[in-house]
């Protein structure tokens, strides 16, 4: 089973098999997009000629509010993809209890092969062939992999200048000059912090933790700065290129330092080079998935020794390690809820822009605080009632809530 929409499928019928509400019709509408829409954007290219890209727009569920999730700029970008992650992202919202539901769009293209004129064309284009199906009160679109806060701004300016619509509640995750959010550039890390927060004492973790991350971009590297700011032992972190080991722990302020100059983490003073297979399999108390999908896989998850997984990263253990890690007790705290904290400061972006505010950073990450520990909570305490893993306590969760809203 390759496909991955199929897998994320077999997610919620297996959240069907435990909690018998959620199968029969509802799982029969979970299985389905409401809308996924594919289209042709016609764009003039810099030498004069036109090039034909393909583009998508996945609106899964609108149950729990209006549609809401990234744009992806990718040459792999395709319907499969989308879908997955539109679903995904309609489990996300409702685990972090947010009033949205789930969409997920992309355009097939390699952004570093377009100048900045065409690419912006390209995203403008986007917005004109789907402005009729966005909007504040029906799909927010966001940021993901190569679009950018610049990107946001074009296409929020594209659809105003179609629509007259003025708030800017449309696109989320813009430059703070046009309407973006204080906070949102570490809130996915700070969001897993809070999570981890939420579970540190009930799955028995020391109060001062050593914490093995894997990527050290957006999402890694403030989890970094985040942890070892508030006490914890950063003790390896590692990139596309490699690890870096350091048993008393990373100085990550000086890390981000050297990577700056070295362009890469290896040879950083007073650490070991390490491969991200050996990161993977560190003992240490927190392993943090952070890079891309599948890295804890059939293949390694008996090599892991840390004491719990925090995945910040989408979809970074495979469903074979899944259960691997089960037997060797090692609990998963499940990406839909680690990694919530984008999409709750991106509707806090959303809210702001429908009130005509703007918040303070300390404002926004209070709240963002007090989202993430009742979401926290609330996936533990649904896991324990329906003594199942924390992620299937998630799904279940999530899958109540939109079943309750329908
Ligand atoms: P990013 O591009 O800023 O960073 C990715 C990091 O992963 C980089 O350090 C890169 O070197 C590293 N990496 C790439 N290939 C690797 C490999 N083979 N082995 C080890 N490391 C590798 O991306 P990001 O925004 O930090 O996103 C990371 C993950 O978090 C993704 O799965 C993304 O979907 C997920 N996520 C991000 C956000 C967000 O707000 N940025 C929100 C939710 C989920």
């Amino acid at each position: 089973m390759d496909n991955p929409f199929e897998k994320a499928l077999a997610l919620i019928e297996q959240a069907a098999q435990i909690d018998p509400a959620l199968g029969g019709e509802f799982l029969a509408r979970m299985r389905v997009p409401d809308r996924d829409i594919r289209i042709s954007i016609s764009t003039r290219m810099d030498d004069g000629s036109t090039k034909i890209f393909e583009g998508y727009r996945v609106q899964y569920s609108n149950a729990r509010g209006p549609y809401k999730g990234g744009v992806r700029y990718h040459p792999l970008a395709d319907i499969d993809e989308v879908k997955t992650l539109a679903l995904l992202m309609t489990l996300k919202c409702a685990v972090a209890g947010i009033p949205m539901g789930g969409g997920k769009g992309g355009i097939s293209l390699e952004p570093e092969k377009l100048s900045k004129a065409e690419l912006e064309r390209v995203s403008r284009g986007w917005v004109r062939k789907l402005a009729d199906v966005l909007g504040p009160a029906k799909d927010v679109p966001a940021p993901d992999i190569n679009t950018t806060p610049e990107i946001m701004a074009w296409m929020n300016d594209e659809y105003m200048k179609l629509t007259g619509e003025k708030t800017g509640a449309t696109f989320t995750g813009k430059p703070i000059e046009v309407g973006g959010s204080e906070g949102r550039g570490v809130a996915t890390g700070l969001g897993g912090f809070y999570t981890f927060l939420g579970f540190r004492e009930k799955l028995g973790l020391p109060g001062k933790c050593r914490i093995a991350i894997q990527g050290f971009g957006n999402v890694g590297a403030n989890a970094a700065e985040i942890f070892s700011k508030h006490g914890h032992k950063v003790i390896a972190v590692s990139d596309s290129k490699g690890g870096v080991l350091a048993e008393g722990g990373l100085d990550i302020k000086e890390l981000l330092e050297h990577k700056k100059k070295a362009r890469s983490l290896a040879g950083f003073p007073g650490s070991k080079n390490i491969t991200n297979e050996e990161l993977l399999a560190l003992e240490c108390d927190v392993l943090i998935p952070a890079a891309f999908e599948n890295v804890i896989t059939e293949a390694n998850a008996d090599k892991v020794r840390a004491k719990a997984v925090l995945e910040l990263a989408n979809g970074p253990t495979a469903a074979e390690a899944d259960e691997i890690l089960q037997k060797k007790n090692i609990p998963v705290i499940p990406d839909i809820l680690a990694n919530s904290g984008g999409v709750t400061v991106s509707y806090f972006e959303w809210q702001q822009n429908l009130a005509g505010e703007h918040w303070s950073e300390a404002e926004v990450f209070e709240k963002l605080k007090k989202y993430m520990s009742t979401a926290a909570k609330d996936v533990l305490a649904k896991s324990r009632e329906w003594k199942t893993t924390l992620r299937m306590g998630a799904i279940i969760l999530a899958l109540e809530r939109i079943r309750a809203a329908m």
